[in-house]
């Protein structure tokens, strides 16, 4: 098995091998995208994975962080979406211990809403039936304040207990990413899909691909591929417009604040109705801090980032003040949002939250695309797409959503199996943790400020993770970014002093690299000003 140092050496060797021809190429390095390429090479396919950004740049970094049925696509009787979730939710539970983790989910129960809390009562019932796993309970008013002491307790008359998961979404991404690459593909990020390759009748057959990097020669490339699939998510339109396809998406975008966990002290996530519009929202406790979101609306698509609107921060504040009436959080308490679009396919439904999260596949020209799904259902979503090419593959082979995607770490120290920091640094490194715990000082083993990711994982992102500017680090590999006060610039001068080594900047490239993230972390991930 392929050993993976995502490093400098890495971006060259892979960028010359790319002048081959492939049986798959896949466009875009989303969770989608990232499933196909771990499939396919499973199969021993010649498959590479292009990625215009970072790896998980997209909605793949934005999401709400849950592997979850999605119980609120029970109102609009998506039933096979929520039955196909939450069997996926109940694998990848057993398959990446320490990466998706389960998470209790509380319905408080008012007297004003009693009509609601009976059809959430079903639809948690439903919820377990399509699982199927019974794990639902009923919780009086002292237990639910017990769980979430800010709860606003005027007319509580209990709760509804039932489980669904969390997950970090761009780790997620990147394992799937490293145990493909371990499979034998490729996947390059900053390589952008600028053109696509065709036949003299018309037909895809390749693509042209530009770097983005700025460390590449030649800049641009043409490769060529039997199969060519386009896992570009929201910017799946403007690739089709390569093959003239029309517009099929409506990307929806959806809105995160965070608070400090001491400023919203839940113990569990919970399901709440927004006081203007009834829709339902989440409160969920996320590496140690509490994320409240999301919203679900139009975007036109301008530009590659997303950010939040004042109208969305009022919107989630105004649902958060009513939840949590104790001690109301206000504008000043929020550390950070996000914001990420939905790649929905359009039906043209009446609102954003009636379109249907199904996916769908289809081909144009020869260029196969996907879109629509859920994180929770990427492997259905990727063994679906290899299918539907199946016949132009060599050997025609047959992909089950159900095979693993992961490669188990192991070890031979039975007592790591129950350290805390062994399973979660095992669920987001896999097979590489006992490297990392070998090559991690000690003292750098310790919990950066109150979240649970380690100051060794910035030195080991920045050397073995594709890291290329500070924000891919605080963004998406460790997530200082969105779990701190300021996006961790208070620790930007201990970040350099630990991955300097390993990124080998000048003081001009460091200072061109903050100035850079200060300037994204402003616009797309602060308050809008
Ligand atoms: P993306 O992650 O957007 O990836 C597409 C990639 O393609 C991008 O990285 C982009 O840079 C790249 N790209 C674009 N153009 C090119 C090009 N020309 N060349 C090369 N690369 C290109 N699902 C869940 O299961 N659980 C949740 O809790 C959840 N919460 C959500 C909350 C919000 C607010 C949103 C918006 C979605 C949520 N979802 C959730 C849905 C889920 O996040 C998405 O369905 C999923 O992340 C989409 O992944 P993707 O790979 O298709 O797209």
């Amino acid at each position: 098995m392929k050993s993976v140092t995502l490093d400098h050496k890495w971006r060259i060797d892979t960028w010359s091998n790319l002048d081959q021809n492939w049986d798959v190429i896949v466009i875009g390095g989303g969770i989608t995208g990232a499933g196909v390429l771990n499939m396919a090479a499973q199969k021993g396919l010649k498959v590479v994975l292009l990625e215009a950004n970072d790896f998980a740049f997209g909605t793949s970094s934005r999401s709400s962080k849950l592997v979850h049925g999605g119980i609120r696509y029970l109102k609009n009787h998506q039933f096979d979406v929520v039955r196909e979730s939450v069997k996926e939710r109940e694998r990848l539970l057993k398959e990446s211990n320490g990466l998706v983790d389960p998470l209790r989910f509380i319905f408080p129960s008012f007297e004003e809403y009693q009509n609601e809390s009976k059809m959430m009562r079903l639809g948690i019932i439903l919820y377990d039936l399509l699982a199927p796993k019974w794990q639902h309970r009923s919780l009086n008013k002292t237990n639910v304040i017990k769980a979430l002491p800010p709860l606003t307790q005027a007319h509580l008359l209990g709760g509804e207990e039932y489980c669904d998961a969390r997950v970090d979404d761009s780790r997620l991404v990147l394992r799937i990413i490293k145990d493909g690459l371990r499979f034998g593909g490729y996947a390059l990020n900053y390589a952008k899909v600028i053109g696509l390759c065709k036949s003299r009748i018309g037909q895809v057959e390749g693509v042209i691909v530009q770097d983005q990097s700025g460390k590449l020669d030649p800049k641009v490339k043409e490769l060529k591929g039997k199969v060519i699939i386009n896992a570009t998510g929201p910017w799946s339109d403007q690739v089709r417009q390569g093959v003239n396809g029309g517009p099929k998406l409506r990307p929806l975008r959806g809105s995160h604040l965070l608070f400090l966990h001491e400023k919203l002290p839940i113990r569990a996530a919970v399901t709440m109705l927004h006081p203007r519009d009834g829709r339902a929202l989440f409160a969920i406790p996320w590496e140690n801090q509490t994320l409240i979101g999301t919203t679900d609306l139009d975007h036109e698509m301008k530009e590659d980032e997303t950010r939040i609107t004042q109208f969305e921060v009022d919107y989630l504040l105004e649902a958060a003040q009513h939840s949590f009436n104790t001690n109301p959080v206000t504008q000043e308490d929020i550390i950070s949002t996000f914001s990420g679009l939905r790649p929905v396919i359009n039906t043209n439904a009446t609102t954003p939250s009636k379109e249907s999260r199904a996916h769908q596949i289809w081909e144009e020209n020869g260029l196969i695309s996907v879109a629509g799904g859920k994180l929770t259902i990427f492997r259905v979503m990727a063994a679906d797409t290899l299918n539907f090419c199946q016949a132009l593959l060599p050997g025609n082979p047959k992909f089950d959503h159900r095979s693993p995607c992961f490669i188990s770490p192991q070890t031979e120290k039975r007592e790591a199996l129950l350290d805390p920091q062994w399973i979660m640094m095992a669920g987001k490194l896999g097979k590489d943790v006992n490297e990392f715990f070998n090559e991690s000082d000690a003292d750098q083993l310790s919990s950066i400020e109150s979240i649970p990711s380690l100051w060794a994982e910035l030195n080991w992102a920045a050397k073995h993770e594709a890291v290329l500017h500070l924000d891919d680090l605080l963004l998406r590999r460790v997530r200082l970014g969105i779990l701190l006060k300021n996006g961790g610039i208070a620790h930007l001068e201990k970040v350099k002093h630990l991955t300097s080594n390993a990124l080998k900047w000048s003081n001009d490239q460091w200072k061109a690299e903050i100035s850079r993230y200060k300037s994204i972390w402003q616009e797309n991930y602060a308050i809008p000003k």
